[in-house]
């Protein structure tokens, strides 16, 4: 990815570059827009990360954080390295970030990919500013109840009243069984869906009598794999895009229904856990299909709305509740402008945050800080 931002009437408000030689720390902050509040964004560790790559992850939280009208503007950080260091390289390469970033008030650190609450701790006790602690400290641990795969279930829910089939025996499809996809088949199935196929980074396994949610939740919660499963059709990784179901929940990576494989998808609702899993051509031709492909930024935004109710102070099932009711809302308001307008849910859900900021903005002296 190449390292040059672009710059707009949104923002980015700042971008501030970090360098501590004395733990190798190197690190970088954008602060995209905080016309709704404080941003919050996760803190990403990674060999590979870029100023750019920093700069779209906190529009991307602008737009999310917007939409599910949260009092919080978009942000992210990255840090440059292996994630797997040493845990005292780690800490104190974390500590120094958010040392330095102590007067940064507008900027809330939140666990991301190499990063979790253990690190989330060590940012709090230097700086006290973050979401996705330990539970003891008042922490809401997302990942193990599940935050973002419940929303991306009430997502699934609403967008079922647009297409021509039932909750009741649905069959569904997720691509990567982690945090978000797991959660998302248990509280799928709970609503009388039937899980027929699952993938993770090792193969895929389909069983079109359907699959045990809770025997693959275990599997995978004991370090295996799906394909560890001793029922099912054991296929590669990838045969997950060529399974008949009504439902598919990319959870894994991003762009991977793009322009070479869409036409292979059969399923009748996308909703999207994982971030930008569909490229925009790819979301172009399912609208032509008439596949209804839930954005990103609606359906998966239970993470970041659990990350503020902790914040707040909120308890686990107030959180629970406001993810519900939030991503309820959007999904109907994005569908419904979707259908009036004739637009894809994208552009629908894209104008809906652009409007929410932009109204925020003109409550403001200074348009971006
Ligand atoms: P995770 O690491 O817990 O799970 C990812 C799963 O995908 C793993 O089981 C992995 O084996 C599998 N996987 C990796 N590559 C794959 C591939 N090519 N094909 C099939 N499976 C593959 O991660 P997660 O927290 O569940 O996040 C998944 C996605 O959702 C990421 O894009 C993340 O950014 C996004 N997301 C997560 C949250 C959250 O609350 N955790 C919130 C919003 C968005």
């Amino acid at each position: 990815m190449g390292d040059e931002i672009e710059f707009d009437d949104l923002g980015p408000l700042k971008v501030i570059h970090v360098h501590e030689p004395s733990v190798g720390l190197k690190a970088i902050l954008v602060v995209d827009n905080v016309a709704t509040g404080p941003s919050i964004g996760g803190l990403r560790m990674a060999a590979d990360v870029s100023v750019a790559e920093c700069a779209r992850l906190a529009r991307a939280m602008t737009l999310k954080n917007a939409a599910a009208r949260l009092p919080h503007g978009g942000g992210k950080s990255v840090m440059f390295g292996d994630p797997k260091m040493t845990r005292d390289e780690k800490e104190a390469r974390i500590r120094a970030f958010a040392c330095s970033l102590r007067h940064e008030h507008n900027y809330i650190f939140g666990p991301d990919m190499g990063t979790d609450e253990g690190c989330m701790a060590w940012v709090n006790d230097e700086i006290g500013r973050c979401v996705g602690l330990p539970r003891e400290q008042g922490g809401i641990p997302l990942d193990e109840i599940g935050a973002t795969g419940w929303g991306v279930a009430h997502a699934a829910q609403v967008a079922i009243e647009y297409c021509h089939f039932d909750m009741h025996g649905a069959r569904v499809v997720i691509q990567g069984f982690g945090a978000v996809g797991m959660h998302a088949a248990r509280f799928l199935s709970e609503r009388g869906a039937i899980l027929v196929g699952a993938s993770d980074s090792r193969g895929a396994v389909y069983d079109e009598g359907g699959l045990g949610v809770a025997e693959l939740i275990a599997l995978k919660t004991a370090g295996k794999s799906v394909i560890d499963s001793p029922s099912g059709e054991k296929l590669e990784r990838d045969a997950v895009i060529d399974m008949e179901c009504e439902i598919w929940v990319p959870a894994a990576r991003p762009d991977v229904i793009n322009a070479g494989n869409v036409e292979r998808l059969k399923a009748k609702l996308v909703v999207q856990g994982a971030n930008i899993p569909v490229t925009e051509e790819a979301e172009n031709t399912l609208h032509e299909r008439n596949v209804l492909s839930i954005p990103d930024f609606i359906a998966n935004a239970g993470g970041v709305i659990c990350g503020a109710m902790e914040f707040h102070g909120a308890t686990e099932g107030a959180a629970m509740n406001a993810i519900a009711e939030k991503i309820t809302r959007n999904t109907r308001e994005v569908l419904e402008a979707s259908r009036r307008d004739g637009k894809t849910p994208r552009a629908a859900a894209v104008e809906l945050a652009n409007r929410r900021v932009r109204r925020a903005m003109d409550n403001r002296r200074w348009s971006l800080f």
